[in-house]
C-alpha cells in the first residue's frame, strides 16, 4: 500500500465539505412533484460540475485519483448522504462505464452531458428477484436490422424518475451489455415512484423496456476479459463503501459535539465515562473503516484482481461498522436523536442499504470465502 493525498487533493476535499454543505442547504428533490425535483437535481449537479466533482476518477487507472475518489464521494456522504448516491449512480456508475468501455463519439455524446452536470444518468442492473448473483440476466436484446430491439424490466433504479439517461444492462447474443437510452424513448416506462425507509431525497422507480429500439452506437460491450457484472457490483461497492463512511462520520461528530455541549447532573455527557468509551469505540471503527476503504480501492487500481477481495471485505466491514457507529451515535443523542430527522436517524436508517445494495453483505462473505480458499 503507498498512496497519500496531496496538499492540492486536501485542498479540494476542504472545498468537496464547503460544496456538501451547500448541496445539503439547499435540501432534498422535493416530495411528489417531478419537474420541482428535476430543477433541485439540476441544480446539485450544477455545484457538483463547478467543483470538478463529476468527473473524478473515471480517467483510469490513476491509483492515486481513485484515493481522492473515494475520499470525496465520502465527503459529499457526510453532509448530503442522498445527493451523492444521485450523482454516483449517474457517473461514478454510468459514466464510469461509459468512460471506460465507449469509443471517442459515444463518450462526446453520452458521457460529456453527465461529467458536465447538463444531464442525470441512471443505471439498470438488478432485475425482477433484483440479485444478478442467483438469476441470469431477464433483459435481452436482439439484432433487427439496422437497430436493436430491447425488452426486459429493472425493479428498484436510483434517478429513474428524474433521469435524462439510462444505462439499461442486458444481454445480446448472449453477453452481457450496456444500453444507452435516452430519458423518453418509445416503449420505455418508468414506474411510479418506490418510497424507501431511508434517503427520502432519492427517487426511485422500476423501468420497462417494451422493444425499444437502441442504434448500434448506443450498445457498449466490454472487452472479451471483462466481466461486466462483476465489474458494475466492483464500482457499486466502491460507491456504497464512500456512502457508509460519509454516514458514520456524521454519526459520530453529532454524536462527539453533543456529547461536549448537552448537559446532566450538571455536567457535560461526554464527562460520564460510558458515553466516552462508546465515542472511543465508534471512532475506531470510523478510523478502521476508512483504512480498509482507502486501501481497497487504490488495490482494486494497482492490481484488480487483489483488488476484488479486498472491495468485498470493505463492503462488509464498512456497512456493518456504519450501522453501529450511527445506532450508538442514537444511544448517546437519546431523545434528540430518536426525533425524526436528527442526522443520526436518517444515517441509521440509511445504512441499511448500504449492507443489501451492491454485493449484500452475505453474498460478499461467502466470495471472501470463495477466494480465501482459491476457487
Ligand atoms: C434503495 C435501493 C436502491 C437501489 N438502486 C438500484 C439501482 O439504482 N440500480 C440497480 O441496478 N439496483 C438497485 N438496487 C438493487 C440492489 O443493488 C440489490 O440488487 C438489491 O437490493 C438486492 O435485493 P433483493 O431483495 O433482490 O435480494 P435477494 O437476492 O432476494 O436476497 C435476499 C437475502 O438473501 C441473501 N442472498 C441472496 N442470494 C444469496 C447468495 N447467493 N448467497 C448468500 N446470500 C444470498 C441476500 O444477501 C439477502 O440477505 C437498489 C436497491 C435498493 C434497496
Amino acid at each position: 500500500m503507498n498512496f497519500d493525498l496531496t496538499t492540492a487533493d486536501q485542498t479540494f476535499l476542504e472545498k468537496m465539505a464547503a460544496v456538501a454543505a451547500a448541496v445539503a442547504a439547499d435540501g432534498q428533490p422535493a416530495a411528489g412533484d417531478v419537474p420541482e425535483a428535476r430543477a433541485q437535481a439540476a441544480a446539485m449537479l450544477g455545484r457538483l460540475a463547478a467543483a470538478d466533482y463529476l468527473p473524478l476518477g473515471l480517467d483510469e487507472p490513476a491509483a492515486e485519483r481513485a484515493v481522492v475518489a473515494l475520499a470525496a464521494m465520502e465527503t459529499l456522504a457526510t453532509g448530503a448522504s442522498s445527493a451523492m448516491l444521485m450523482a454516483a449512480m449517474s457517473t461514478r456508475l454510468l459514466g464510469r462505464a461509459i468512460a471506460a468501455w465507449a469509443g471517442p463519439p459515444q463518450r462526446e455524446q453520452w458521457l460529456s452531458p453527465l461529467i458536465e452536470g447538463r444531464a442525470l444518468g441512471a443505471l439498470g442492473l438488478s432485475e425482477a428477484s433484483l440479485n444478478v448473483e442467483n438469476d441470469p440476466l431477464e433483459t435481452v436484446a436482439r439484432r433487427d436490422g439496422d437497430t436493436i430491439r430491447l425488452s426486459g424490466k429493472k425493479s428498484f433504479v436510483i434517478n429513474a424518475p428524474l433521469a435524462d439517461v439510462f444505462g439499461v444492462v442486458g444481454l445480446i447474443e448472449d453477453r452481457p451489455a450496456l444500453f444507452l437510452l435516452p430519458g423518453a424513448e418509445e416503449g420505455l416506462r418508468v414506474g411510479p415512484r418506490i418510497r424507501t425507509m431511508g434517503h427520502e431525497g432519492l427517487w426511485i422507480a422500476g423501468l420497462e423496456m417494451d422493444d425499444v429500439s437502441i442504434a448500434h452506437e448506443a450498445v457498449i460491450e466490454p472487452p472479451a476479459d471483462i466481466d461486466l457484472l462483476d465489474q458494475l457490483r466492483c464500482w457499486e461497492n466502491e460507491v456504497l463503501i464512500a456512502q457508509a463512511l460519509g454516514l458514520m462520520k456524521a454519526a459520530y461528530d453529532t454524536a462527539r459535539d453533543y456529547a461536549k455541549s448537552h448537559r446532566t447532573g450538571n455536567k457535560p455527557i461526554i464527562a460520564y465515562q460510558e458515553v466516552g468509551f462508546k465515542l472511543s469505540e465508534m471512532l475506531t471503527l470510523c478510523q478502521t473503516a476508512q483504512l480498509l476503504a482507502y486501501r481497497a480501492v487504490w488495490t482494486a487500481a494497482t492490481d484488480p484482481r487483489a483488488g476484488r477481495s479486498l472491495n468485498w471485505c470493505a463492503k462488509v466491514f464498512c456497512a456493518e461498522a456504519a450501522e453501529k457507529v450511527a445506532g450508538e451515535a442514537l444511544r448517546i443523542l437519546g431523545q434528540e436523536g430518536y426525533r425524526a430527522g436528527s442526522r443520526a436517524e436518517a444515517a441509521y436508517r440509511a445504512a441499511k442499504l448500504t449492507q443489501i445494495g451492491g454485493t449484500s453483505t452475505e453474498i460478499a462473505r461467502v466470495k471472501i470465502g470463495d477466494a480465501a480458499l482459491g476457487y
